[in-house]
């Protein structure tokens, strides 16, 4: 062990929606557990740029940890949010086929869902989605009422409340430089020349996870897979929602590889926002909003609502999926790395956490825990 490094049980490098759920439970189960984040505040990164849907579990492969933790993540978010009082409304989803082949595939999207433990697809005629929502075009819808909406930022918050009372704590403008597997657990040092010496380490630095496992010294570089970015950027709507519920539309295979579509959602003000549409970049870091991009957003959201107005859409903000599959790849499943697949006792690294993370944070929490 280096001189001065200070002993702690368990760090949590990242205090963004996940690696604040995973040091809750930790602390929870008894851990000694301190978050160190780069950033001034916690929840800076993707976890306050995405949609803050709750999904329901649907399109995912059946088995995958991503239908898993969906399905399982999604009831806990909400008992948590009721039992903790954090924003959120069920508010559900319309799924909207506008052309032949979209809604030839909606019963093959309930089944998928089925085999998830999705049960509660119901399929609506267009007259029937209509009624739901008379601004919505469609030749027929699916009804999600499971999906929802929670305020992320005020789960955070809940989550960092919980922390601290199990006596963790959270310190910010800590970013962690490189780390060491040492023969007495793993060392991290900060920016700032502070060394700690942990029993265990959770990598969730997000869309900097893959990095930052490049910086263990002692640990096998080939094992850490190659991080893609792929940027999703939001349009906001000027003036009152026209729909009460989100409106996704049927995803067709090859044109919406890597996201869900265009879609509307609600903040729980009732602002209405659309996107993320899908842009691969080359850096984590590539936030801004190019507003020549509403142009594609017309024609998508105008296939569902076609009275969208001229002029209506202004430039919201961006998000970057954090991904381990490249654009002409199926989609990688969550990678939750832990000691049985790289044998250092004590580590985690949490690889590809992007949509359902949010959904499924306090699922993902309970396997880390479990894994360590
Ligand atoms: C466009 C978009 C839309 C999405 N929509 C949804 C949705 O509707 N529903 C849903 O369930 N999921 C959604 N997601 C996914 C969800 O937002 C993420 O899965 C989730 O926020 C990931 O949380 P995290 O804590 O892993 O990462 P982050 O929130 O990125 O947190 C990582 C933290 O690590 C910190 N960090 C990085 N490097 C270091 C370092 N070296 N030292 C210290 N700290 C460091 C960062 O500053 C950051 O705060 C969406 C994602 C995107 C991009």
């Amino acid at each position: 062990m280096s001189p001065g490094a200070e002993r702690v049980d368990a760090l949590v490098v990242g205090a963004g929606v996940v690696g604040l759920a995973v040091a809750r439970a930790l602390a929870l189960s008894g851990r000694e557990v301190i978050v160190l984040e780069r950033e001034a505040a916690i929840g800076t990164g993707t976890s306050s740029r995405n949609s803050e849907v709750v999904h329901a579990g649907i399109y995912y492969p059946a088995g995958s940890l991503k239908a898993q933790f969906c399905v399982r993540g999604r009831e806990a978010l909400y008992a948590y949010c009721a039992e903790r009082g954090v924003a959120h409304q069920r508010c559900g989803k319309l799924i909207v086929a506008n052309t032949a082949s979209q809604l030839a595939s909606l019963p093959g999207i309930i089944a998928r869902a089925a085999a998830n433990g999705v049960g509660d697809l119901v399929q609506l005629s267009q007259q029937e989605a209509r009624a739901m929502e008379p601004q919505l075009t469609c030749l027929g819808a699916l009804h999600s009422p499971s999906t929802g909406i929670v305020d992320s930022h005020a789960l955070m918050l809940a989550l960092q409340g919980d922390l601290e009372h199990f006596g963790g704590l959270v310190a910010c403008h800590s970013g962690v430089r490189e780390l060491a597997v040492t023969e007495h657990g793993i060392q991290v040092e900060s920016l700032d020349g502070t060394r700690l010496l942990a029993r265990t380490v959770i990598n969730a630095a997000g869309l900097h996870a893959c990095e930052l496992a490049r910086k263990i010294r002692g640990f096998d570089a080939r094992l850490v897979p190659k991080p893609w970015y792929a940027k999703g950027s939001y349009f906001t709507l000027a003036g009152r929602s026209p729909f009460s519920h989100l409106i996704y539309p049927a995803p067709e295979p090859e044109a919406h590889l890597a996201g869900l579509g265009v879609h509307l959602t609600l903040d729980l003000g009732g602002q209405a926002r659309f996107g993320p549409d899908v842009e691969w970049t080359s850096s984590p870091d590539d936030l801004q909003v190019n507003p020549a991009r509403a142009e594609a957003f017309y024609d998508e959201v105008r296939r569902y609502w076609p009275a969208l107005p001229d002029g209506s859409l202004q430039p919201g903000y961006a998000g970057i999926r954090p991904k381990i599959s490249g654009p002409h790849e199926p989609a990688a499943d969550f990678w939750l790395q832990g000691p049985q697949d790289h044998g250092v006792p004590g580590l985690v690294n949490l690889f590809g956490i992007e949509s359902p993370g949010l959904t499924s944070c306090l699922a993902i929490a309970d396997r880390v825990v479990a894994l360590t």
